[in-house]
């Protein structure tokens, strides 16, 4: 058999994709600085790009009003409006009668936009300069006459083949076109891999040279199972794979005998299965997979593909979906966990060398009291309707957990002040995902009513292992005595003091380690819908100590 057309990668969402590549390569946007003699003639051709530009966004915001709301569409709107706004278009046309090409006048006006917008205290103006970027760029490609594929519209059946997905990217995507996902970086833990996972797209990550190995409509064949992706296969690989395919959804259809069943190890040791979801939508895969509550609710997406914060009337509606949609079931809901892998544009985050160790989740949100307090706010107000769990992410010393408490009673008093009601049975709990955290769980445990490990971070912290860069994936295993210490140290700490333990990171769907993690005593998995019935099988078939 050849195997020449096949490439190694990192399996990080099961399943068989078979679909057509589309090849999404940054556009490359270089031109040369050409004087130009006949102005006029230039600055008609200025003028038919800006009506193109106008044409397309129009479209896009049509399209963009039906898929994903009237608020994307209103931006793009806006983009319309500032490239006909007189002040822009005069400067980009006086230079453009002097002599300079349009690339380089476009250029040059926009960049001076965006450094006016990006220095400005407002922060709604410094919002503009993104939007900025993005109307250079849209007009530079209109000029060159490159193209560009909206990964929202991709075709039914593609294969999307891109150097880095980013997360923001994967919130976009319609599961119903995609077919499987290749990338050039990333590891298994990486957000984009999760979001991935949760879509139950087949993808392999950090497939080295993979856009130059596929080309835009190769046929290709993901297998997310063991990491590997086929080039144009042969009649007989695509016959193998077919085959893999049909096994692979059997076994899921197999899975649906363990809807309305309870959690329980071979010896009837009764144990809880939560999801991770990452918007309210998510929370119909939940029951759909007989999941037992929310254990992890990522709000920082609910954040992400919009131009300002959420208002904490459109967060409490979100919260409060989610809990009645659970009914009465535990609903985790972590506040905002931003920085890391995942940026927030209309956020002023500081440029950093590293972003994974600084200013992100708790700390931001400390350092951002009224953006932190409006999620507060609205958590207590929805947690009027089920069984809320508050849950802080990156928490690294005791001092972090108790100004947040104080926040929070501060803000139950001034909610008090305006007769607005909250439940007074939130549990306050925090992730278990920095070394510091763990290593004094005991002390920990006294001062919060539940603990959630999360192991996507805590490997990476512990390693000192990146968890998207795959050239150290082989420190990056949840199985290194270090990090099973941790785990157990936890556990145990957290039974000591008499409060539960659960695990949210991606290690917690792991088939091999679930007999671990029953043997140090957890209490509940958090999984992503789509693997709730399979950790329930794989549960079953253990024997507690
Ligand atoms: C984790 O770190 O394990 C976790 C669940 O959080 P996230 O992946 O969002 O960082
Ligand atoms: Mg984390």
């Amino acid at each position: 058999m050849n195997t020449d057309n096949r490439n190694k990668g990192i399996g990080a969402s099961h399943g068989i994709g078979i679909g057509k590549a589309v090849v999404l390569k940054p556009p490359e946007l270089s031109f040369e600085k050409n004087r130009v003699t006949d102005t006029s003639e230039e600055l008609s051709r200025y003028r038919q790009v800006v009506k193109s530009f106008v044409g397309n966004t129009e479209t896009l915001a049509k399209k963009a009003s039906e898929s994903v709301g009237d608020a994307q569409a209103d931006i793009l709107r806006g983009h319309i409006l500032i490239v006909q706004d007189p002040c822009m278009s005069d400067n980009i046309e006086s230079m453009i009668k002097s002599g300079d090409c349009a690339e380089e006048a476009v250029s040059r006006v926009c960049d001076r936009y965006i450094a006016v917008f990006s220095s400005s205290d407002d922060e709604l103006t410094r919002q503009r300069a993104a939007d900025m970027e993005d109307i250079k760029k849209q007009l530079l490609m209109i000029l060159l006459k490159k193209q560009s594929t909206d990964i929202r519209n991709i075709e039914k059946g593609s294969v999307i083949c891109i150097r880095e997905l980013t997360p923001s990217m994967t919130v976009g995507i319609d599961k119903n076109n995609v077919a499987g996902i290749v990338t050039e970086t990333g590891g298994a833990a990486c957000h984009a891999a999760i979001l991935a996972r949760a879509l139950e797209i087949p993808a392999v990550l950090s497939v080295k040279n993979a856009l130059s190995k596929i080309r835009d409509g190769d046929r290709v064949i993901v297998d997310g199972i063991s990491g590997s992706v086929t080039v144009s296969p042969t009649d007989e690989e695509l016959c193998e794979y077919e085959k893999k395919r049909k096994k692979y959804l059997l076994d899921r259809e197999e899975l649906k005998k363990y809807i309305g069943k309870r959690t329980v190890t071979a010896d009837g040791r009764e144990l809880r299965i939560l999801c991770n979801i990452g918007k309210p939508e998510d929370a119909d895969q939940v029951t759909a997979n007989d999941g037992e509550g929310v254990g992890l609710f990522r709000t920082e997406f609910m954040f992400m593909d919009r131009n300002s914060a959420p208002t904490e009337e459109e967060q409490l509606e979100a919260y409060r979906a989610v809990l009645l949609k659970m009914k009465n079931k535990p609903v985790t809901i972590r506040t905002l966990d931003i920085g890391g892998d995942k940026s927030i544009p209309y956020l002023d985050f500081p440029k950093e060398d590293n972003t994974y160790l600084g200013y992100r989740a708790i700390r931001y949100c400390l350092g951002n009291r009224e953006l932190f307090s409006t999620q507060l706010r609205a958590l207590l107000r929805a947690s009027v309707y089920g069984d809320l769990r508050i849950m802080i992410p990156m928490i690294s010393c005791i001092e972090e957990i108790r100004e947040v408490r104080g926040l929070i009673e501060e803000l139950k008093t001034e909610l008090d002040g305006k007769g607005q009601s909250y439940s007074d049975s939130i549990k306050l709990g925090i992730m278990m995902e920095t070394p510091s955290a763990c290593i004094t769980a005991d002390l920990f445990a006294k001062e919060v009513d539940f603990f959630s490990i999360g192991t996507n971070d805590l490997i990476q912290y512990t390693m000192a292992a990146d968890r998207g860069n795959a050239d150290v994936a082989y420190l990056y295993s949840v199985f290194n005595p270090a990090v099973l210490r941790l785990i157990k140290y936890v556990i145990e700490s957290a039974h000591s003091a008499g409060i539960p333990v659960g695990m949210c990171g991606e290690a917690a769907s792991d088939e091999r380690l679930i007999p671990l993690l029953i043997t140090y005593g957890l209490d509940e998995f958090s999984v992503l819908p789509s693997c709730v019935l399979q950790t329930r099988r794989n549960i079953a078939k253990i024997l507690s100590p």
